[in-house]
């Protein structure tokens, strides 16, 4: 595939770690975040658009998507180390994060070598395990809106995913509403004779926390 450029009609297949979904109308491989700048300036991406990572954490449908899908992974993916914090690109994949750091002797991020993705999938989920967080060792974040307008902000801006378990002590019987609202079934999955082992948010949650 081309880097920086606009292709039509690609296979959702080759993008997600699942091998799942139709064809999206508009694809777009990120190098250059000046280039992904300029086309959202001059509204080139088909709506809507999505971000992906490596793709270990989405599954497409077989209809596929009417609109464009920006790929971050491998494109963005320089890190450096300055005045005691880690910058790393979007696409920078959380194992090569986790080398670099630890490389460098720095502690408590090992965790993100188990995690099979990138960093700005790792930041939209808030992805985590043996105990630690992504977002617990964030201080700021580089975004870029639709405009391709480019913002500086503190973790404090955000609203961080908060652990299920934490969501029904504070929301009673409403966090089943935010538990159980979306559930997606893919028939190709059920198809091929695959099951998941935890069906339901919750009770990935409740394993994932338990
Ligand atoms: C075998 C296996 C083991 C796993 N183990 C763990 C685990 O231990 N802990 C854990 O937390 N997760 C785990 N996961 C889930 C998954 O790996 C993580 O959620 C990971 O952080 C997803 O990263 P990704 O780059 O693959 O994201 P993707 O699947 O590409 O995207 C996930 C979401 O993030 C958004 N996104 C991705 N990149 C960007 C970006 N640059 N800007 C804006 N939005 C973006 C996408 O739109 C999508 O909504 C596992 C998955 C698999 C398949």
């Amino acid at each position: 595939m081309q880097n920086d450029e606009i292709l039509f009609d690609i296979p959702l297949r080759d993008l997600n770690s699942w091998r799942v979904g139709g064809v999206v109308d508009q694809f777009y491989f990120c190098t250059d975040k000046e280039k992904l700048s300029y086309n959202l300036q001059k509204r080139n991406f088909k709506l809507p658009i999505m971000f992906i990572g490596l793709g270990s954490n989405t599954l497409f449908r077989d209809g596929g998507f009417r609109g464009t899908i920006i790929a971050m992974h491998k494109g963005l993916n320089h890190i450096k180390l300055e005045d005691q914090l880690f910058y790393a690109e979007s696409g920078v994949s959380c194992s090569k994060l986790a080398k670099y750091i630890a490389r460098l002797g720095y502690a408590n991020s090992a965790f993100l070598a188990g995690i099979p993705g990138t960093l700005g999938g790792a930041l939209a989920m808030n992805a985590g395990c043996y105990g630690s967080e992504t977002w617990d060792f964030v201080d700021k974040v580089l975004t870029i809106d639709q405009n391709g307008i480019e913002h500086l902000r503190k973790k404090e801006e955000f609203d961080i995913a908060v652990p299920g378990p934490l969501l029904q002590l504070l929301l009673g019987d409403g966090a089943k509403v935010v538990l159980e609202g979306q559930q997606v079934a893919s028939e190709r999955l059920d198809q091929l004779g695959f099951s998941f082992r935890y069906p339901t948010l919750a009770s990935a949650l409740a394993a994932a926390t338990s």
